[in-house]
């Protein structure tokens, strides 16, 4: 399968990343990707950007040479009650928003509270993909929530980067992908990148599809004409 998007990477506006949007974008030019995404930490991150950057990033053009660039934000889950660190009017600002869950955000509390906090987060209307939910400090019931990401027209993530660094989540990333099939919940491939070399390392995560042989239609990043279509349909204007 071959991807032409990579719609979560971070710049060092997050802190704890090291390069800049350009580079990024060179990355997106010689990999030949219709589009790429900037979605750096919510503001309830201790090393995240302020929410001034935020509220001013459409001041950044929609496409950069050929490659279609989307303003977004990684959104914290703050709480078990599926609350997110960001204003309601900025993420309307947003092309794209992630909403996720990150122990330095959030204190992991129960299945049961963890279901509770996806089931108001798919009912979001400012949500988009749901960032990286195999992460077991967070595990919730896929069985019962996946199906409701559809019902509200939500992204399931399968995010590279979880192969890297959180190795604990494969085999619920893996468990989330069937679930997925099985319902024909539409997924996303993201690096998650956090340096210029992660931007579309994704291998790892498409070998694991493959291996469950994951429709190609359902990952909406894997055509340009998929990926448009998405973004027109959910408000992204000029593209
Ligand atoms: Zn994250
Ligand atoms: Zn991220």
């Amino acid at each position: 399968m071959n991807l032409i998007a990579d719609l979560h990477c971070h710049t060092i506006f997050s802190k704890h990343a090291y390069n800049t949007l350009r580079d990024n974008l060179n990355v997106a030019v010689k990999r030949n990707f219709k589009a790429i995404a900037v979605t750096d930490h919510g503001i309830g991150m201790p090393d995240s950007p302020t929410l001034s950057y935020f509220e001013n990033l459409t001041s950044l053009p929609r496409y950069v040479e050929s490659i279609c660039l989307l303003r977004g934000v990684e959104a914290n889950i703050m709480d078990n009650e599926g609350r997110l660190d960001m204003p309601e009017r900025v993420m309307e600002s947003l092309d794209l928003v992630i909403a996720s869950f990150h122990t330095t955000c959030a204190k992991p509390g129960t299945r049961e509270e963890h279901t509770n906090a996806y089931l108001n987060v798919a009912k979001n209307p400012h949500v988009h993909i749901i960032g990286h939910s195999g992460t077991p400090e967070f595990c919730y019931d896929y069985e019962e929530v996946i199906p409701i990401f559809k019902k509200y027209n939500k992204i399931v993530e399968i995010n590279a980067h979880t192969f890297i660094c959180r190795q604990k989540s494969v085999e619920n990333c893996r468990r989330i992908a069937l679930l997925c099939k099985e319902h024909r919940v539409p997924v996303i491939v993201n690096s998650d990148a956090h340096s210029e070399f992660e931007v579309g390392q994704w291998e790892k995560a498409l070998a694991m599809l493959a291996s469950i042989n994951f429709p190609e239609e359902l990952v909406i990043n894997s055509s340009w004409g998929r990926l448009k279509e998405y973004l027109i349909g959910i408000g992204v204007k000029d593209i």
